[in-house]
């Protein structure tokens, strides 16, 4: 059977899986890739602790080194919906539309079963990824023509814009590659403008340790000037793709996924209380189960700080005592942005017993600043 045979018998296999996006491309390394990622941690737009070593490079950008025989990727996509959530308001924490549900694990299981497909049609090898851990995704969607890099550093496809996660099936079966996607976006820079903290300094490079996306994510003390940007999202942040003209016009996606929903909201009370093992059975499966407890109540601390809710400062005050320092640093924060001049007993209470030098003297810069306004 020839490549252009194999490849619309594999087109047409992964419509019916409900696959939305199939492009081919080669198996040669991603040495551009590889180039700006050395160019960016040597720049510090990746945080050194997050630096890829050379071992973790080289599988990130050489296919080869997840199948000797490889000799073409089928890469693709899953759409998911991005609508505004239907429990919004100063109770609720967002969570951005690209996990409210695992749809990575989703898309892997649809690519399984094309690699199945694919191994009995055509007798080849096969490899199926759904995560950008293992292999450089975007390079290869880019290149297999699926999408073009927006300027907010995302595959923006023609059909979905950029709400797509990725993946692929790598095989050595010899496929016709597909044209790159002749498209850009042009002078447009609506979301270099849109977001919040400046993390796009040039069109294509996010400065991870300003992107609240990625802080998200991690157990970090949030800069003091991007607490104060934070508003009321609980896990990740949309606000470069909610803004793309592409994300506007793109087709609707309304198909339920069975893993990991978590739904577009959480009341703040909830994420501010929830124990490890509450957290556990509610994020189980969800991408957001595979990060620490604290971080999403350090979130959920800064989005109630942002809420004004009076009902949830006493659950805010609880925290300050908390034994981790990074919920006590950012609740004592939080305390003083929610209460202005009557949080100062709170704060001077915490500073009679706090032993951390760094909370200590965050917290004295918080009361100078009381001392100021009155
Ligand atoms: S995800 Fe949010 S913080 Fe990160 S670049 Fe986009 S708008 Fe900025
Ligand atoms: S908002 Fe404009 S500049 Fe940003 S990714 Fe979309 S089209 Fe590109």
């Amino acid at each position: 059977m020839s490549g252009a045979s194999a490849t619309r018998l594999i087109r047409e296999r992964g419509a019916e899986l409900g696959v939305d996006g199939i492009g081919i491309c080669d198996a040669g390394p991603l040495t551009e890739t590889r180039t700006s990622i050395e160019a960016a941690v040597s720049r510090g737009l990746i945080p050194p602790e997050e630096a890829p070593g050379e071992r973790a490079l080289a599988r990130l950008t050489t296919p080869k080194l997840h199948l000797k025989s490889i000799r073409s990727i089928v890469s693709a996509y899953q759409a998911y919906p991005a609508d505004r959530p239907d429990e919004t308001g100063p109770l609720y924490g967002v969570i951005a539309p690209y996990t409210r549900a695992n749809y990575y694990k989703d898309l892997k299981a649809r690519l399984q079963e094309l690699a199945a497909f694919m191994n009995e049609q055509f007798g080849c090898k096969t490899k199926a990824f759904s995560c950008y851990v293992t292999l450089a995704e975007k390079p290869i969607a880019r290149k297999a023509g699926l999408g073009f890099y927006g300027k907010n550093g995302v595959i923006i496809t023609r059909q979905h814009g950029s709400c797509v996660v990725l993946g692929e099936i790598l095989t050595d079966l010899e496929l016709d590659p597909d044209p790159p996607l002749e498209a850009d976006c042009g002078s447009c820079r609506i979301c270099v403008d849109a977001c919040p903290t400046g993390a796009i300094p040039e069109p294509h490079m996010v400065e991870r340790n300003r992107c609240i996306q990625f802080l998200s994510g991690r157990r970090r003390v949030i800069p003091l000037d991007i607490r104060d940007m934070w508003q009321d999202r609980l896990y990740g942040c949309s606000t470069c793709q909610d803004v793309c003209p592409f994300n506007q016009s793109r087709a609707q996606v309304s198909r339920a996924v069975p893993h990991g929903s978590v739904g577009g909201s959480i009341a703040l009370e909830d994420a501010l209380t929830m124990d490890d093992a509450l957290f556990q059975k509610r994020f189980e499966d969800n991408q957001i189960g595979t990060r620490e407890p604290a971080i999403l109540r350090r979130n959920a601390v800064l989005a109630a700080a942002h809420s004004g809710a009076e009902a949830l400062l006493p659950l805010v005050i609880k925290l300050t005592r908390d034994p981790d320092p990074m919920i006590r640093r950012h609740s004592l924060w939080a305390i003083r942005k929610m209460r202005g001049p009557s949080s100062a007993p709170i704060l001077r209470g915490a500073l009679s017993v706090e032993k951390e030098p760094e909370i200590i003297a965050e917290v004295k810069t918080l009361l100078d600043g009381l001392d100021t306004l009155s």
